[in-house]
């Protein structure tokens, strides 16, 4: 158990070292990327050890997985809904996270308005991009996504804060640095077009390719097997 601490702790140092040094070459101020430690698969114990190193920012990617975590974990965590979400399961967690990231649809975007209509609360999503068009990810194509986002701010009780994308796996992440740039490139495009800073998240970058990411804009990573380890494949 202690070298589980250690190896958690000492992961987060070099994490968080990288981060820092990928600001500095993109002449970036550190606070404005934050890290989100993805827990996905990984046990409380494991996740209360990243929380007393610091981190207060945890992603999942099932519905399932948040419910039986959330109460076992402190209060001040902000959860990060990162996984594909079906609408009939909006409502089960609608309360409970600070961001879903992974909105791709409009009926998506509609249901979680209704859902927070009845709770009267304002929800933050951002609008996935499937950035490499491949089959297997979900998100919208680059040349929809000014529709979406500007369909879903519209909604009263739903706020489109910025756009997310699962980069392809790659040998070498300098092969996303073209993806991320689009990325960057689509999220100032649709602020030009609305004529202000409306759109101001980038979720982008995983434990491969987050320093590529960070350098072209990010402004969030999400950060899995770089800090817990790998993952058993379920
Ligand atoms: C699992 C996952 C991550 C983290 O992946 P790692 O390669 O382990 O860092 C990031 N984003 C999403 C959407 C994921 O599902």
């Amino acid at each position: 158990m202690l070298e589980k601490t250690r190896f958690i702790k000492e992961n987060l140092e070099e994490v968080r070292e990288s981060m820092r040094l990928s600001c500095m070459r993109a002449n970036r101020e550190i606070k404005t990327v934050k890290l989100i430690a993805v827990s996905k698969t990984k046990p409380i114990f494991d996740m209360l050890k990243a929380y007393d190193f610091g981190v207060r920012d945890f992603g999942e990617n099932k519905v399932q997985e948040i419910l039986s975590k959330y109460d076992k974990m402190p209060k001040d965590i902000r959860w990060h809904m990162i996984g594909h979400l079906q609408r009939n399961k909006v409502k089960q967690i609608i309360d409970k996270v600070f961001l879903i990231h992974s909105v791709d649809s409009y009926a998506l975007a509609y249901e979680i308005e209704e859902q927070a209509y009845k709770r009267d609360i304002n929800v933050n999503v951002l609008v996935e991009v499937n950035i490499g068009n491949e089959d297997s990810k979900f998100g919208v194509s680059a040349n929809e996504t000014y529709e979406l986002v500007s369909k879903i701010m519209d909604l009263e009780h739903v706020s489109v804060k910025g756009l997310m994308c699962v980069a392809p796996i790659q040998d070498d992440p300098e092969n996303n640095r073209k993806y991320f740039r689009k990325m960057k490139a689509i999220s100032d495009d649709i602020n030009n077009k609305l004529g202000k800073a409306y759109l101001n998240v980038l979720s982008m970058g995983m434990t491969g390719d987050f320093e590529v990411a960070i350098e072209e804009g990010a402004t969030m990573v999400r950060v899995g097997t770089g800090i817990f380890g790998e993952r058993k494949r379920l």
